[in-house]
């Protein structure tokens, strides 16, 4: 029997069985880039690693990182997160036995890319904490054939300095909640799937994404002063996202119509709104659909300084009504709660309107 890596591939029919990869192990904490050469010896040995990063990373961590390995790494700076850079990662690395992915959202993706096609480990070590790639199974790319993440694997260990993230700009920080208070939706979407097409559900997976969104809901004012503890809180409850979706084999407990949503936002305006913040808008008019406290999503994103209107973001109204009419058929085997209520260009802009996204 062959195991097919991404169990969301054929979602209706539930085969009785899936695969869980998980990260082996993560390292959090104050200072601990510094433990980098130890984290990765497992792979490395002594020998040569990639490091994939973004050019603002390279400057800001990269003497702390040649310090920590014991060979100096060989760089590549990743320019943008497409298949282009996964191919250039995958030229340097070469013979080396690992990647290390060092950034926010785009040299992780593509060293994640990198690393599964040639079959080495992977590591993460995020920057920022914007989304929960940092862990999760998926890599999300420009230029495929589909506005959405592949199915990947895990890293096989993510390093997560809390000094280096707490450093980093607070609308990423804010963004990274934006995410997390999706699950919200992503679950109950899940729920609803499982209804409606027989699809496998999870429920323990299930539940340690809801987890994370109720981080969000219950706690935003102190998560919102995104000191080093509140920090650490963030990254740990992205970690467990990613981990959730590793339980689950898809990415069902962390992507639902909110991330639909998102997506499509992606295609009609690339550069507007970060993918967290996205989908936090996302999970606002979500929640309204599946008549669940959407004003508590609201002001929780209001709390951290997420974005909670599309103006805020440079995106028109008439983006967002597009988006939410359509936002469903970029990937029409995910039975969402758009699949469900079909909205029309009027039903939308109700929608939008009275949940004050426009
Ligand atoms: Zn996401």
């Amino acid at each position: 029997m062959a195991l097919n890596h991404d169990q969301s591939a054929s979602p209706h029919v539930d085969p009785g069985y899936h695969l869980m990869e998980l990260p082996t192990k993560v390292l959090i904490g104050e200072g601990v880039i510094s433990m980098l050469g130890d984290f990765v010896k497992d792979s490395a040995g002594g020998g040569r690693v990639v490091v994939a990063s973004g050019s603002n990373v390279a400057s800001k961590v990269r003497r702390a990182v040649e310090t920590a390995l014991s060979q100096e790494p060989i760089w590549v700076e990743v320019a943008a997160a497409d298949i282009v850079n996964v191919d250039r990662v995958m030229g340097a690395a070469g013979s080396t036995t690992c990647i290390i992915g060092v950034g926010g959202g785009k040299s992780v993706d593509v060293g994640k890319l990198a690393a599964f096609k040639l079959h080495i480990p992977f590591y993460s070590v995020p920057t920022s904490a914007s989304h929960d790639g940092i862990s999760s199974p998926f890599a999300s790319l420009r230029g495929l054939d589909r506005p959405y993440s592949i199915m990947a694997k895990p890293p096989v260990g993510i390093l997560a300095d809390i000094d280096v993230i707490a450093s980093a700009p607070r609308r990423l920080l804010a963004s990274g909640c934006g995410d997390l208070v999706s699950k919200l939706t992503a679950v109950k979407d899940w729920e609803l799937a499982h209804r409606v097409t027989g699809e496998y559900y999870g429920g323990y997976s299930a539940s340690l994404a809801l987890m994370s969104a109720n981080t969000v809901l219950d706690r935003s004012r102190i998560l919102g002063s995104f000191d080093k503890e509140s920090v650490r809180e963030l990254v740990e409850g992205l970690i467990s996202t990613g981990v959730a979706a590793g339980i689950a084999g898809s990415s069902r407990p962390c992507s639902g119509s909110e991330h639909l949503f998102s997506h499509y936002l992606d295609v009609l305006a690339p550069e507007s709104g970060l993918h967290g913040e996205k989908c936090g808008i996302g999970t606002i008019m979500m929640a309204k659909l599946h008549r669940i406290d959407w004003r508590r999503v609201r002001s929780a994103l209001k709390n951290v300084g997420a974005p909670v209107e599309a103006s805020e973001i440079g995106v028109g109204d008439s983006m967002v009504i597009e988006a939410l009419t359509k936002a469903s058929t970029i990937r029409p085997d995910r039975y969402t709660i758009l699949s469900k209520r079909k909205l029309t260009r009027e039903s939308a802009a109700l929608l939008a309107k009275s949940t004050g996204v426009i």
